[in-house]
């Protein structure tokens, strides 16, 4: 099954773009949060924007810790719920361990679609096919903002089954999109009964630091929404939320003995919904 899933990916987009601007002179909000979490795939102009804002809020780290944190939680529990594929947009660089280990752990059979749209994810995306034989991996590139595209995708179709539930996790990326609310509408619409929608998303009912954050980033070329609970309440309409509903994220399923961050230590919200 490897052997088939390594020569599907022999062609892969990886190799097909030896020459590729990566914009390097700019900063990149995958490559800030590859240096904010320790990575090494950054650029000068991103250590500068990191510098500054973590200068402006030193917790931040903290948070983007407690964000992978609660990826970890929603992917081990949406596995418990039986949960076996799983599409994953705005991936990220690689950070250890990624969604397809936590649940490939308990499900060796699950099948994990990861999406972006940066290139410099692309480059990496071979450290996120290393899944299982019994399951499948596979990683395009697409654009959240042309769902129709995305969900088009031959790849894409070719590892999931959308005549099976599906779990669609979108974490700590949804601040990019101006439309979160058509965007989601959109990733949702062609997903099955039994279906979820994980999220992270930034706030700044949260963090003090939030809003001056989101400012930086937007003023350095990358814009950032932030939203209000009743506008991730929205996000969530025509779904079932699950317990706890919509919390700061170290409230999400804390693991057992584990005393949450306080409200104001993050900026993020997290949720997760079933479509029935
Ligand atoms: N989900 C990961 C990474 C979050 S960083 C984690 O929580 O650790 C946000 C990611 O979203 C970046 O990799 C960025 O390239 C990607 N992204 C931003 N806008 C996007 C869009 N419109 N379509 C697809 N991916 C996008």
């Amino acid at each position: 099954a490897s052997g088939r899933q390594w020569s599907q990916m022999s062609d892969a987009p990886q190799d097909r773009i030896a020459s590729v601007d990566l914009q390097t002179n700019r900063p990149h909000s995958a490559r800030v949060y590859d240096y904010i979490m320790g990575g090494k795939d950054n650029f000068a102009p991103d250590r500068e924007t990191a510098a500054k804002v973590l200068a402006d809020w030193p917790g931040l780290r903290t948070s983007m810790l407690a964000n992978r944190a609660c990826m970890h939680r929603m992917a081990r529990h949406l596995t418990g719920l039986g949960v076996r594929q799983f599409v994953d947009i705005g991936t990220g660089i690689p950070s250890s361990p990624n969604l397809h280990q936590v649940v490939q752990e308990t499900a060796p059979d699950a099948r994990v679609v990861y999406v972006d749209n940066d290139l410099i994810v692309l480059l990496h995306a071979r450290a996120l096919l290393t899944g299982t034989p019994e399951g499948r991996i596979a990683y395009i590139q697409a654009d959240m903002r042309t769902p129709e595209a995305l969900l088009g995708d031959a790849t894409l179709h070719e590892v999931i089954d959308f005549s099976q539930p599906v779990a669609l996790t979108l974490i700590a990326m949804l601040q990019f999109v101006e439309d979160a609310q058509g965007v989601v509408e959109s990733l949702l619409e062609p997903l099955a009964p039994g279906s979820h929608l994980a999220i992270t998303i930034p706030t700044g009912e949260l963090a003090p630091e939030s809003e001056r954050l989101a400012r930086e980033y937007t003023e350095r070329g990358i814009p950032m929404y932030l939203r209000g609970r009743a506008e991730v309440e929205r996000l969530f309409s025509g779904l079932e939320l699950l317990d706890p509903g919509i919390v700061p994220m170290p409230r999400w399923h804390p693991a057992p003995g584990e005393q949450p961050l306080p409200d104001t230590a993050t900026n993020m919200y997290a949720a997760v919904g079933r479509k029935p």
